[in-house]
């Protein structure tokens, strides 16, 4: 018998607006002390009213558009009751039976999974406040900071359509990249940005695929992942401890929650699900409802292009491998500044004289290879670079117009790879462009034939025991003979043109 997984997310995204959702105060990022951006709205003093933040309903509404779901035309907000001390009013001002958005779907790539694309189901999305946030100090008070209490959240929760941790990973990675595109939160796992809470049980299934016994089981929900690797091993270990009780016979027969612990590598019993609250909820009597049908016409035509879409058109457009197409996307701001690349070498590309009358083929073809050029020399070379001196793409020195220029010495050979990888840094550097730097350095190829002529003949003469060996029949010992040229050129040579002369020198003897 197979065992099927069924997953199913609950996700909170918390978002960048600059003030909380129902007051003024700034959002709990920009705080250095506890306490510090708080006031009687979002502390719950009674008698006071909460606003509703419309930077957190337009939000709310593109990320609804983002992930194909339908916009409420009617809406509001509800209150959800219950004691906590992280929550002052005892109730969290969220939606409930009409949520903001809902009924949509997000399509992934799973590059080596069972399943290449997977489309998965978004049953809603609404937009809620955030608790604050319990200090347990050990062996001594708990302490509450309020901060947090009141930041916008958006609650996202899918359908029970993953079939494996990695799914449900891809989906996460990709919502984040969906948030950071749309500008509404930076979605970072680490900073809590985005916080998951997994849901899964098994199902038997047949050798066919189809479904043996009940479509759904009894599920355990895994509280607060908070990190991408949380989830996926969290769920792998869920995966393997409920296979095992359904091998034995004794599968869950009821939904339990349970917590992730990371240490040990187990996810813990914390909760039966019929212990759970009833928050009773009921119409928040402060806040008007929501008329939505104007405001996410006008949204929905000025949605940014999605990371999905971008990858398609990178490949398309750009001739770009899809694997390379998915890494430039991988940050709007990467995404963008290839953008700028393209159209600049595009401009140059077409009036090239050699290209003008070329048929269509050789023209792809020219264009697959300027691609690799760019996407080998951002993504390995120039990513290395930022990497190990730790600058981000925003803020460095290098346009995409100096950038595309440097691609163009590349491709037609005025600079070689180590001579490239020279100017690179120096761009880096102070920002100058590379022509200029590839002068000022003579890093450019050595075209001068008599100089290299030169630098040969000094080179058969400084390696006598290599030369007679090549001569007698050792033809591996022309590779070494060549890099001595090649580093006596300071590795502005080029090497074809080195090797060619090489030999004819060799044979002149
Ligand atoms: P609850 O009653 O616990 O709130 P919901 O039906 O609202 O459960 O679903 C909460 C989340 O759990 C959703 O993401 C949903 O896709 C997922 N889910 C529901 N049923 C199952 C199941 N049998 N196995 C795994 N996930 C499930
Ligand atoms: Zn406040
Ligand atoms: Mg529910």
């Amino acid at each position: 018998m197979i065992y099927e997984p069924v997953i199913g997310l609950e996700i909170h995204i918390q978002l960048k607006t600059k003030t909380k959702m129902f007051c003024g105060c700034p959002t709990h990022d920009t705080a250095v002390k506890p306490n510090e951006h708080i006031c009687p709205i979002c502390l719950g003093h009674p008698g006071v009213l909460p606003v509703v933040n419309e930077q957190a309903i337009h939000s709310g509404i593109l990320m609804g558009l983002a992930l194909n779901c339908e916009i409420a035309s009617h809406s509001k907000f509800d209150r959800k009751n219950y004691f906590y001390p992280d929550l002052p009013k005892s109730y969290q001002i969220s939606q409930y039976d009409l949520p903001i958005a809902k009924n949509g779907f997000v399509d992934i790539e799973i590059p080596d999974g069972a399943r290449k694309v997977a489309r998965i189901g978004i049953t809603r999305a609404h937009l809620e406040e955030d608790a604050a946030k319990n200090l347990h100090k050990e062996g001594e008070n708990t302490y509450v900071d309020f901060n947090r209490g009141g930041t916008p959240l958006i609650e996202i929760v899918t359908e029970p359509d993953f079939r494996s941790a990695q799914e449900a990973k891809i989906f996460l990675q990709e919502l984040r990249l969906i948030a950071r595109y749309l500008g509404i939160s930076d979605a970072d796992m680490e900073k809590g940005h985005l916080r998951c809470d997994a849901n899964i049980s098994l199902r038997q299934i047949d050798d066919q695929g189809g479904i043996v016994g009940a479509r759904f089981n009894p599920k355990m929900e895994i509280k607060n992942l908070n990190s991408f690797r949380h989830v996926e091993r969290a769920l792998e270990h869920e995966i393997q401890r409920q296979t095992k009780l359904w091998e034995a016979g004794t599968p869950p027969f009821i939904s339990m929650t349970r917590g992730w612990n990371d240490v040990k590598g187990i996810t813990e019993e914390q909760r039966s699900k019929e212990e759970a609250a009833d928050y009773r909820y009921f119409p928040e009597p402060d806040i008007p409802p929501l008329e939505l049908r104007e405001l996410a016409d006008e949204i929905r035509r000025r949605l940014p292009e999605l990371p999905a879409a971008r990858r398609a058109r990178f490949v398309e457009e750009y001739a770009l491998k899809g694997s390379d197409a998915r890494q430039l996307c991988e940050d709007p701001a990467l995404a963008e500044f290839v953008e700028h690349v393209f159209s600049e070498l595009h401009a140059w590309f077409i009036a090239l004289p050699e290209l003008q009358e070329t048929e269509e083929t050789v023209l792809d073809h020219e264009k697959e290879k300027l691609a690799k050029l760019v996407s080998g020399w951002l993504l390995s070379k120039l990513g290395g670079l930022l990497s190990e001196r730790a600058i981000d793409i925003r803020t460095m020195k290098i346009n995409p117009e100096n950038f595309a220029e440097f691609i163009t010495l590349i491709s037609t050979r005025k600079l070689n790879n180590t001579a490239g990888l020279k100017v690179l840094n120096a761009m880096l550097d102070d920002g100058d462009d590379p022509t200029h730097i590839m002068e000022e350095q003579r890093l450019g190829r050595m075209d001068d034939e008599g100089t290299l002529a030169e630098l040969i003949s000094s080179t058969i003469e400084s390696y006598p025991v290599e030369v007679a060996r090549y001569r007698a029949g050792e033809e591996q010992i022309l590779q070494f003979l060549i890099g001595m040229v090649m580093k006596a050129s300071e590795g502005t040579a080029d090497p074809g043109i080195a090797k060619n002369m090489l030999l004819v020198a060799l044979k002149a003897e």
